[in-house]
């Protein structure tokens, strides 16, 4: 399977402190109320959090992780339920008891990774899925989605405690195989709508949180272009078998690989160079052996664009490279593209709405923008669907500095999302849940 999502940034990639918006929220009486309920719920929280990480599940099989969501809906009394959507998939929908007839939708995913866990937490994942496509593989929450359910789970405990005072509708998207369902499959954001996540009713804004390695309770956006649109490559070479000390005799598939690979880097000459693109080759399926040349190879790959115009452009050039190095050589190469998620963009007037919220939340100086990531995150469906944005939150020991992100103790490293020593401090998760409150409350009562 490849494990391409969610969020990737160089610690040197240079950011800037937040200007502060012209206009503000101003506070409310509905703020006390929230941090006294995420206050009383916090320590449930953790308990899920530690609970889901240490029983993570592949993206398409978290059928425990979903139960758990759902049952924790159905004892919140939230006026509907409605589970198995887009594979495991859980909608909730919360009517709020004041006057009111918006909608708005918060997300959150809970799949896990195929890595192997080395972060030094007492909560520690030791699965492994044994009977998962291509396994058997470690399993842990290398990118924080235990994170992002115990948050949604947790506000949606908070707002079902004040629901009398909630003017207008609570959508409750949590997702499954965001990191992409096994190849084959179907699944995540775009498998949900298609399922109906988005219908009745309609939301009028989407709303999600990532976490990330950023200073702990700090805040990151982008503006305008903020994650890549990405899609798995597949690139299959069909050659003919024969033994290595005579390659004359057959069809070697492995050194047009080895071609293509390389000449993948021409596309970076054939596209401007100011448009962000990436096309990485991470695995290599050969039926071959040291003296046996094999029948085909197939090669995986990932490519992502920040602007969505340019993957089908891209494509072609993929293709147009890979078939004729193939031909060239007198064999064949057949190019699909699958699992593809579009570009997510924090429009501008939607983050200018949003960031008031955000500022009676954090200090300025905890807030920082900076350029977009090619990493990729399937809430984009849910964004171009209905609006809203898409924020960061921080939850490493960091700290931002003239030079980018630093850890706190000089001798520790920065363990970016996936990567196996990747973890996230339990404090970000009040902070979120606070969050995802205010924007439901400040959405609705037209704040935002
Ligand atoms: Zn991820
Ligand atoms: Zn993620």
């Amino acid at each position: 399977m490849k494990h391409t999502g969610c969020i990737y940034m160089d610690p040197r990639t240079p950011t800037a402190e937040h200007q502060p918006s012209r206009k503000s929220v101003g506070t409310e009486d509905y703020q006390t109320e929230i941090d006294r309920l995420a206050d009383q719920v916090e320590k449930k929280m953790i308990a899920w959090r530690h609970d889901l990480h240490q029983n993570p599940e592949l993206p398409n099989r978290e059928t425990r992780t979903a139960k758990i969501i759902a049952d924790h809906l159905k004892s919140l009394g939230v006026d509907e339920v409605r589970t198995g959507v887009g594979v495991n998939g859980i909608v909730g929908v919360l009517k709020g008891g004041a006057p009111g007839d918006k909608v708005i939708a918060l997300r959150a995913d809970f799949d896990a990774l195929p890595v192997e866990e080395l972060a030094d937490v007492p909560f520690k994942s030791t699965f492994v899925d044994e009977d998962y496509p291509g396994g058997p593989f470690p399993v842990s929450h290398a990118c924080g989605h235990d994170c992002h359910a115990s948050m949604l789970m947790g506000a949606a405990e908070v707002l079902a405690g004040m629901r009398d005072q909630i003017p207008g509708t609570v959508k409750f998207l949590f997702q499954g195989a965001e990191e992409g369902p096994p190849v084959g499959e179907d699944g995540g954001a775009a498998m949900m709508i298609k399922e109906g996540a988005l219908e009745t009713p309609k939301p009028d804004v989407a709303f999600a949180i990532h976490v990330t390695p950023f200073p702990t309770n700090t805040l990151y956006y982008c503006r305008g272009d903020t994650m890549a649109a990405s899609q798995l490559l597949k690139i299959t070479i069909k050659g003919m078998g024969v033994h290595g000390s005579t390659p004359w005799m057959g069809k070697d598939p492995l050194t047009v690989a080895a071609e293509i690979i390389t000449a993948m880097g021409q596309v970076y000459r054939q596209v401007p160079a100011t448009e962000a693109i990436t096309i990485s080759i991470g695995k290599v399926d050969d039926h071959g052996r040291f003296n046996v040349i094999g029948d085909d190879i197939t090669l995986w790959g990932t490519v992502r664009c920040i602007h969505q115009k340019m993957m089908e452009d891209v494509d072609m050039r993929i293709t147009r490279i890979a078939t004729h190095v193939a031909l060239a050589h007198g064999l064949t190469a057949e190019v699909s593209f699958d699992q593809e998620v579009p570009a997510m963009y924090n429009e501008p007037d939607w983050l200018d709405r949003f960031m008031p919220t955000m500022e009676r939340l954090f200090d300025a100086k905890d807030i920082r923008s900076g350029p977009p990531q090619l990493a990729y995150d399937d809430h984009s469906f849910f964004q171009i669907a209905c609006g809203g944005v898409y924020l960061f939150l921080g939850g490493q020991d960091t700290k931002w500095t003239d030079t980018g992100l630093e850890p706190i103790d000089p001798s520790k490293q920065i363990p970016f999302n996936h990567n196996p020593h990747f973890y996230v401090n339990d404090e970000a998760l009040k902070t979120g849940v606070r969050m995802h409150a205010n924007v439901v409350m400040d959405f609705l009562n037209g704040k935002i």
